[in-house]
């Protein structure tokens, strides 16, 4: 049986992929340390036979005991709120952590494949991206956290794959949804469905008028999963390229959601990316890959999941796991 570990497992995208794992009949191994994740998300694999979780901070030694044959590197916090609260673990765990997880992978002679994200373009100048584009990032500004340190994680993991030789895929992840995802984790899709649950207003921030394109997990975890096997080592855009405003978007909710309620403007935040949509030739080309769920069932889906939310998850403010971290 194929051994694979999954970083980042108690989060929303890493939860997915270890369903998707053991489905195909892998051995997974996860691993968090729940700064930004749930155990919740892992609860109904906690007696799986082919299932073994790790609590571990990854920009610690990561340890394994026996083979590996794949790792899949998707710890990092991933939301704007969530890395403008815990910047310094951000620039971390994308750093510092990805050097661990590379040195295991050579260690173990194992194939790793890292969680990248379109934030690497920045606010992009080129429209749609691809993965030719350089980007237009911040270096110093409130996201340049994030932004510098997935593009570090791409320059250490092609440097390992040229300089060791080590069998590595880089997936730039655009704006992925779906259930488990946080509710408060402050994304816009958990921030308006969560509005709409509890009755406020939706807030859309600037004018609406920058675009975002959304991409059901589904379909995410798929061309994750085409990539891995593929062969070949360069960063590949996985998202899906139907872009809307911020504004229709709000718009949207409130018809799927079916509430009285309105939308409010509040400000843009520093560096919001105006525009954002993948152009997938490539991965359409290499992987056979593109997105099958459309946003109208994939929201149903996702509205689905936050309305089994308890009352006090629905008011939860902020992460419990925070504070416990933030010390360090
Ligand atoms: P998430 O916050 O739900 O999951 C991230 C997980 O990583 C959490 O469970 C968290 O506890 C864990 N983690 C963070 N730092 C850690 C550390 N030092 N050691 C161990 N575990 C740690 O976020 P997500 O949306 O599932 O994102 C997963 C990955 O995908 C991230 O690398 C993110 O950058 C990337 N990504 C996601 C999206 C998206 O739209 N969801 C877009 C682009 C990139
Ligand atoms: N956004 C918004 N209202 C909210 C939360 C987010 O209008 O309550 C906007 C945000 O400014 C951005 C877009 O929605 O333009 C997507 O934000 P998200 O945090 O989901 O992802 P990212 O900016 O990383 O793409």
């Amino acid at each position: 049986m194929k051994r694979v570990l999954i970083t980042g497992a108690a989060g929303f995208l890493g939860s997915h992929l270890c369903d998707r794992f053991i489905k195909e009949g892998f051995y997974v191994i996860g691993m968090d340390n729940f700064i930004t994740g749930d155990p919740k998300n892992l609860a109904h694999l906690e007696n799986h036979s082919n299932f073994e979780f790790i609590e571990h901070d990854v920009t610690e030694f990561v340890e394994i005991e026996g083979d590996l044959d794949y790792i899949l590197h998707f710890a990092s916090p991933a939301s704007p709120i969530d890395y403008l609260k815990i910047p310094i673990q951000t620039l971390k765990v994308g750093s510092l952590g990805t050097h661990n997880l590379l040195g295991l992978a050579k260690a173990k002679k194992a194939r790793i494949l890292i969680a990248s994200t379109s934030e690497v373009y920045g606010d992009p100048l080129v429209h749609p991206q691809s993965e030719d584009y350089y980007g237009n990032v911040n270096t110093i500004g409130p996201r340049g956290v994030y932004d510098e340190a997935k593009r570090f994680q791409e320059s250490i993991t092609m440097a390992y794959h040229r300089f060791h030789g080590l069998e590595t895929r880089i997936v730039r992840i655009f704006n992925t949804y779906g259930p488990r995802m946080r509710l408060n984790d402050g994304r816009v899709i958990p921030a308006f469905m969560g509005q709409a649950l509890r009755g406020e207003d939706l807030t859309v921030f600037g004018d609406g008028s920058q675009t975002r394109s959304f991409c059901y997990v589904d379909d995410q975890v798929e061309g994750i999963y085409r990539l891995l096997f593929s062969d070949y080592a360069y960063p590949v855009n996985i998202g899906n390229p139907h872009e809307i405003t911020i504004r229709e978007f709000a718009e949207e909710i409130i018809k799927l959601t079916n509430t009285s309620q309105k939308v409010i403007y509040k400000e843009l935040p520093v560096d919001d990316p105006l525009q954002r949509q993948p152009d997938i030739s490539l991965a359409k080309e290499l992987l056979h890959w593109e997105p099958k769920v459309s946003r109208e069932q994939g929201m149903k889906w996702t509205f689905d999941y936050f309305k089994t939310l308890s009352k006090e998850e629905l008011f939860e403010s902020e992460h419990k796991d925070f504070k416990q971290h933030i010390k360090r």
